[in-house]
This record gives C-alpha cells, structure tokens and sequence, in this order.
C-alpha cells in the first residue's frame, strides 16, 4: 500500500439524510484529477487507462493490471481469457454477487454453486472439493474456482490453492470486497496482498461507488501470465489487435517489403468494448492514493463497532474473523439470531430505516435465484442457507461518525428491551 495520503476532511459529497450501508468518499483531488482529463484531449483509452493501470499493478504488487467497464466485465473477460465454454464448470460460492456466477454462463459454461462456512461467509476448500463431485456426477468438467474475499476478509487461499491443483481448477480470485486486504505477517511487513496473485492466476476487481474505490463504473483484472494480459486486453477490445507479431493473416497485414500495413488491425476472436475511459481511470487512480487511509478508516470504524456489539453477544455477532488476514471491511455483517430476539428481519430493517439507518442482506443465496433454480433445480447447501438467515451489513464507509456508530447500536439494543416496532 502507498503512504498514506493526505486526505482533506472537507467531504465534498451533501450530507445524506439516511445513513447508506456504502457510499463513496470524493474529494477535491479527485474532482480535480478528473477536471484535468476534460480540459486534455483523451477521453478513453489514453495516459490515464495507463497510469491507473500501473498504479493498480504496483499497489497490489502484479506484474500487469488491466482496466475494464466493470467488475462484472472483468470476470466475463477473466472467463474468455481462461478460454471456458460450455460443459465447463466454474466453481463459486452460493454466498456473493450474481456476476460472479453470471460471467460462466456469459461464455456459455455452468456455475457450480459451492457452501459457505456460517460462521464467515467464506467458501474453504472443502465445499470446493464437494462442488466439484457434484459437477462431476452431473456431467460438467469443473475447470475454474472463484473464490471470493468476502466482505473484504481473504479466503484461505493456500489451502483452497491445493484443492484446486488436486482437481485441477484455475484460481480465479474474485476481490470485489477486499481491495487492501493482505495476508498478516508476525513483522508487520505487507506480504500476500490481494491482487498479487500468489495463488491463483487472476485477480478480479470492481470501482463500483460502494466498492472502496471507485471509478465510478469500472474494473481491473490482475495477472502475472503475460498471454493472460494479453488474452484480457484483446478481449476487451472486441478480440482487435494492433500488434504486427500477433498478426496470423501475413498476406493481408504485410506489404512486399515484409512491412506491417500501416491500416492494418486483425480480429482474431469476437471479443467486447469493455473499455474503461480516461475519465474513469483518473478518477480510479486518484482514490488509489487514498486506498491506506480508506483501509485504516474502515478498519478502525470495524473495532468501534465490534466493541459496541460485544455487549449484545450472542443475540447479535459480527462476522467471524480469521487469524492471520488483515481485513479490507468492505461490508459491516451482524448475525443476528432474530428468533431469540423477537423481531424478523424485515421489521428491524424497517425499524432501522424509520430512524434513518440503512442496512442491507448480502446476499440471498445465488442458488435460490430462479434463473438458477430453472437451470439447476434444488441445490441443498446447509451453510450457505445457515448463513443467509442470519445476516444483516450495517453502515461502513470512510466518514462514518463514532456516535453514528453508537447511535445503530443503540437502536439494535432498544429492540431487545423494548421489542421491534414495525
Ligand atoms: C460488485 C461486485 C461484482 C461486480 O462488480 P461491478 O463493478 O458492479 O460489475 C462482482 N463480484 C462481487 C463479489 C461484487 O461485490
């Protein structure tokens, strides 16, 4: 992670009159950076897509980052690039955003729906080896895994590492949530950072507005394959290449004197406009020189909150924590046993609303979904479901306020003294 940078406190966004779940932090280098890409003459595909791109490759320590239109976009061009396609399989967890399944069934392969741990919202490499019999019974090869950092905490991904080679999947890591995150070492020194790529062959992002960074619709895959990078940037640019090497047509491409045509671009596969413009790019790399502070914000609005809820233990959890990660928080998950306390989940999310505090499920179990259910028919994933029942994300973004925080809590306890009030 770069230095910390300075960031101005003066928020240019208005005051909300509801807390959200998420919400971006802008401010005035941002506007800037972006102001400075109008006044040039690049709008797309120029210095900025660049930049942004080495900036990204850099932070997270990869060889090469490629930009894209969105996260969903990313996993779709992480898809062509491994080359899946129908009768493949890619393994993901029931418990995550519907494009991480979605980008197999844009290539024409099949999501293989994997549990999660209850306790975490992690898939281990258990629930992977128990997906792919699964696949297998069923007549689909599995060939990929995606695992996702979920909520912004990593995946054991040594270990899921050796399930994949035992059955011989592709790691793809999706790290929608978990931008920052990083394995912890005993030093303190940042070591396995997200996005490095030391276990798996890409890495997935989304710079969505409630993703801690944003471009405000934008994405980047990471890699250290160069004909991965290669594979991405062709297929993001409607399968066109300008590189006279990678030219197969040489009658076409060449003049008598072996020279590449000047003119000349060959398709050499059907691929996208995926691009991420200049405009997007600035904007995406002016808030990656914020990332350390937003990490640090977000962690530390993670402990004000953990020591708040400890007192309402076990009617309301946090997530469980492993040891050993050091965590990006994209999302604040309460459990919440809403049996014990009286009160369903609708009626507390309506009675959290009523007093202006935003809160969102993440996720309904993808396998539940009825495209899915029409396409696979009942999948039986006991902790997914487990998960699923409990789970409410409460406000975290950089700027939440210690008695924002005190006063969510406040409103979590008043239902265990005084009942839910629709
Ligand atoms: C946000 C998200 C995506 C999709 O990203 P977009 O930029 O919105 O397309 C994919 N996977 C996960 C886990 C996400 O949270």
């Amino acid at each position: 992670m770069t230095a910390t940078a300075p960031v101005r406190l003066q928020d240019v966004a208005p005051p909300l009159d509801i807390l959200p779940y998420g919400r971006p932090f802008i401010d005035d280098d941002d506007i800037a950076a972006v102001c400075a890409v109008l006044r040039s003459q690049w709008l797309t595909t120029g210095p900025a897509v660049e930049a942004f791109e080495a900036a990204l490759a850099a932070e997270v320590g990869a060889a090469d980052a490629v930009a894209c239109a969105s996260g969903t976009a990313a996993l779709h061009l992480a898809c062509l690039a491994l080359g899946l396609g129908p009768g493949d399989g890619l393994i993901v967890p029931a418990i995550t955003f519907a494009a991480t399944a979605n980008c197999a069934r844009f290539v024409g392969a099949e999501a293989i729906f994997a549990d999660v741990d209850p306790e975490t919202g992690l898939m281990e490499a258990e629930h992977v080896a128990a997906a792919a019999g699964r696949a297998i019974r069923a007549g689909i090869r599995p060939r990929a895994v995606a695992p996702v950092h979920f909520a912004g905490q990593l995946v054991d991904l040594q270990g899921l590492r050796a399930q994949a080679a035992d059955l011989d999947l592709a790691v793809v890591e999706d790290a929608c949530h978990a931008l920052g995150a990083a394995v912890d070492s005993e030093d303190g020194a940042v070591r396995g950072r997200v996005g490095a790529c030391d276990d798996s062959v890409m890495t997935v992002f989304s710079f969505h507005p409630v993703k801690s960074v944003t471009m405000g619709e934008g994405g980047a895959v990471t890699t250290n394959d160069p004909a991965l990078a290669r594979r991405l940037r062709d297929f993001r640019g409607h399968g066109i290449t300008r590189n006279p090497a990678a030219f197969a047509d040489t009658a076409a491409s060449r003049g008598a004197d072996g020279r590449a045509n000047p003119w000349y671009y060959e398709m050499a596969d059907i691929g996208f406009n995926y691009r991420a413009s200049d405009i997007a790019c600035a904007l995406g790399r002016s808030q990656l020189d914020k990332l350390a502070h937003f990490v640090a914000s977000r962690r530390a609005i993670a402990r004000r909150y953990e020591s708040a809820l400890a007192p309402l233990a076990p009617l309301f959890r946090p997530l469980a924590r492993c040891s050993g990660r050091a965590h990006a928080w994209h999302l604040y998950v309460v459990r919440i046993d809403f049996a014990a306390i009286g009160c369903d989940r609708a009626t507390l999310m309506r009675s959290l609303a009523a007093v202006g505090i935003g809160s969102q499920v993440h996720y309904i179990p993808l396998h539940r979904q009825p495209y899915y259910r029409r396409r696979y028919g009942e999948v039986f994933l006991p902790g997914a479901e487990q998960y699923y029942s409990r789970c409410l994300s409460l406000p975290l973004f950089v700027g939440l306020g210690d008695g924002d925080i005190q006063r969510i809590v406040r409103v979590l306890a008043d239902t265990l003294a005084t009942g839910c009030r629709p």
